[in-house]
């Protein structure tokens, strides 16, 4: 998952380095509308009501954190992709250039044996490099050297940017959309986010002691004697703290403004004189840019100091660390399986590793994925699929149109401007119209973490060249078979790739009424990210640009806070005493329940235009309406292990699944209608919020 700007909003929740299944046997879940637990009343608890029998049926595997009605299609579209890897690395003469690639790839990191006969040799040239430094102002060209080695200069989280020291690439200018300038982001760190370092509870404090014991392990496994590694592991650390604690933190970091730091390279220079940063803009072969995105200065500020303050040995075993840590997944079987015991096991609670055919699928998809993804296009995404979403996302959009328009506290001047941003949306479904060419990316069967190594320098230059150019506005960030959609702000695109147009989401076979509440809500989601309380701050051209009137503004702050005060609330599922904080995760809140709105709105219509009513009785013995509820509960129903769940509710701005279906239905009057449920039950909140 290419995520090169902060304000894309993903629909589904886990990282990608979560992902599920070890089971070989591929089979879709469809929506079975017979799967209602009759011990529950759906206006007590609706979640449950919809999700409890599959819930029992389908516990969580050895190998995975979650496990979800859409866990099946995704070993589904891992085995078409498999097929595909496998077909391509038979070493015949006829294979396309494409099939080359992807199959060698997948030759090479299928050959364990050849990767654990190499160890840490392939790391050899450059930890000599780093150890050979003679002085710190050398330190800024070994940065340079190591974002473009492995992911993930180019990548932010929600919270960062995963590279070493700090992060860089294109990035959209936030007050010219037209334009792509470069951007510094925050990182440096190995952890998930700052909270890990800096928070004093004893959940935090161990788990950064497991840390320190991990860090230890695997700079031994590289060769470092016991007593070495057990001060280079506190060194780290230092280092590492010394950085969290100057990141902005990922509420703040939400409202575009916050990152919007303008700099000169004359005042960025000033800021960190430690770096060079000619020499590395040289050294990353970057365009001259009109102005730097700084998106956290005080971050830098704090770099600046460390870099001062500490001696270059620290910082040799700083960047020895993060290129172990980084390449560590591409490496032989004791350093690969420490890497998931902390990262995966400690932290996610993940029991078993994937299995390896699984891994290599996923990491082709990350590193090759427009190559891989044109033969699952052909082979999983027939047009009838895409005439059909297209269909629902224009009904979808036309019913956001009527909200605007009937919505009573909108002037009709910033319904205007609404309703122009409205129109200005550009809908991609399944797969981009024009694929990645990767001709230049040197892959070949001999050495799988040289060949991560130069996918990775590809996709890092092709960002950084995008700097000073017009945007290109085809540009996907998710690959074809991604299960997963997203909106972005600065292209006013909606996107949803051809691997989440499949069952339990989109079901060629099902009812009108499943898919609008499964597909549907996910549609009005990303939808409403245009207008939800970040995305409202672009405009039409994604340019950040204040189109509100001020009376508008104020009543949109009022609702939205309803949302973020309704989301504040103690999460059991994530252990004892973990609370979800309403700010960080308003934005997703208010598109799922804005989603499913529109996306009733738009069923509603349909059926009306087919002489039907929402409370005529569908075949299933269910009303379109209570079917439409179910649908959606259905493509939600999930188990997730208590330590993801904490990860999730501590750094990410998505909610648990079990919110996302009843704090939304509580707060919709169509929900009570659909199951008879009265005043003072669950599902009936009293203070309602509703934002669209
Ligand atoms: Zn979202």
């Amino acid at each position: 998952m290419r995520i090169p700007r902060i304000s894309l909003c993903v629909f589904l929740f886990l990282p990608v380095l979560f992902a599920f299944g070890q089971n070989n046997d591929a089979k879709l879940d469809h929506f079975n509308p017979h799967m209602e637990d009759k011990s529950i009343n759906p206006c007590d608890d609706f979640y449950k009501y919809a999700c409890n029998k599959w819930i029992a049926a389908n516990p969580i595997p050895a190998d995975q954190v979650y496990w979800s009605t859409g866990s099946g299609l995704e070993l589904w579209n891992d085995n078409i992709l498999r097929e595909t890897l496998e077909a391509s690395s038979k070493n015949d003469s006829k294979r396309t250039a494409a099939q080359q690639k992807i199959g060698d790839y997948w030759a090479a990191c299928m050959d364990e044996s050849a990767i654990d006969a190499a160890g840490v040799k392939p790391l050899q040239a450059e930890l000599d490099r780093i150890a050979g430094l003679q002085s710190k102002q050398e330190i800024t060209l070994e940065i340079a050297r190591l974002h473009r080695l492995f992911p993930a200069a180019w990548e932010q989280s929600d919270n960062q940017t995963n590279a070493p020291f700090f992060g860089f690439t294109g990035q959209q200018d936030y007050d010219d959309a037209s334009m792509v300038v470069a951007q510094i982001d925050q990182g440096g760190l190995s952890l998930p986010s700052r909270d890990y370092y800096i928070k004093t509870d004893a959940k935090t404090v161990e788990t950064l002691k497991k840390y320190h014991s991990h860090i230890r392990k695997m700079l031994v496994l590289a060769g470092e004697s016991e007593t070495q590694a057990d001060a280079d592991a506190s060194t780290v650390i230092k280092m590492e703290n010394g950085m969290a604690q100057a990141q902005m933190d990922n509420v703040k970091r939400r409202d575009p403004k916050n990152i919007n730091n303008r700099m000169t390279l004359a005042q960025l220079q000033e800021l960190t004189p430690s770096i060079q940063w000619d020499a590395y803009l040289k050294a990353v072969s970057a365009p001259s840019s009109d102005h730097y995105i700084v998106t956290s200065p005080d971050f830098l500020r704090a770099e600046e100091k460390l870099l001062e303050q500490h001696p270059l040995e620290h910082w040799k075993v700083y960047m020895r660390w993060q290129l172990l840590h980084l390449a560590a997944p591409y490496l032989n079987k004791a350093i690969e399986d420490e890497n998931f015991n902390f990262f995966y096991q400690t932290l996610a609670g993940q029991e078993e590793q994937l299995s390896r055919w699984r891994r290599c699928v996923h990491m082709a998809d990350r590193d090759l994925g427009e190559a891989l993804g044109q033969a699952y296009v052909d082979r999983a995404f027939p047009p009838e699929s895409k005439a059909r979403t297209l269909e629902m996302v224009h009904a979808i959009e036309n019913a956001m149109h009527s909200d605007i328009e009937t919505v009573s506290w909108m002037t009709p001047a910033t319904k205007e401007q609404a309703i122009i941003k409205l129109k200005g949306i550009e809908d991609k479904i399944g797969y981009p119209s024009h694929w990645r060419d990767y001709s230049s990316v040197k892959i070949t069967r001999d050495s799988y973490v040289d060949n991560v190594e130069d996918a990775t320098t590809f996709e890092f230059e092709r960002w950084v060249g995008k700097i000073g150019k017009p945007v290109d506005r085809s540009e996907w960030t998710m690959t074809p078979p991604t299960i997963n959609a997203y909106y972005d702000p600065q292209l006013n695109t909606i996107n949803f790739p051809a691997g989440i147009l499949q069952p339990p989401y989109f079901d060629r076979n099902m009812d009108d009424a499943v898919n609008y509440g499964a597909i549907g809500m996910v549609i009005g989601h990303e939808l409403t990210h245009g207008f939800d309380d970040q995305g409202r701050k672009f405009d039409a051209k994604g340019n950040l640009r204040d189109w509100w009137t001020a009376e508008d503004a104020k009543q949109y702050d009022e609702r939205g806070k309803c949302i973020s005060n309704e989301y504040t609330e103690e999460v059991p599922e994530a252990g004892p005493g973990v609370k979800q904080n309403g700010l960080l995760t308003q934005g997703e809140d208010t598109a799922d329940n804005g989603g499913i709105h529109l996306a009733l709105m738009a069923l509603d219509a349909d059926l009306k235009r087919q002489g039907k009513s929402l409370d005529d009785k569908g075949p299933d013995g269910w009303t379109y309406l209570q079917q439409f509820f179910l649908g959606n509960a259905y493509s939600w129903c999930s188990s997730i292990r208590p330590e993801v769940a904490r990860l999730i509710v501590t750094t990410n701005p998505h909610s648990l699944p079990v919110f996302r279906i009843d704090n939304v239905v509580s707060n919709m009057p169509e929900f009570a209608r659909a199951f008879d449920c009265k005043a003072g039950q669950k599902m009936v909140r009293a203070n309602a919020c509703r934002v669209w």
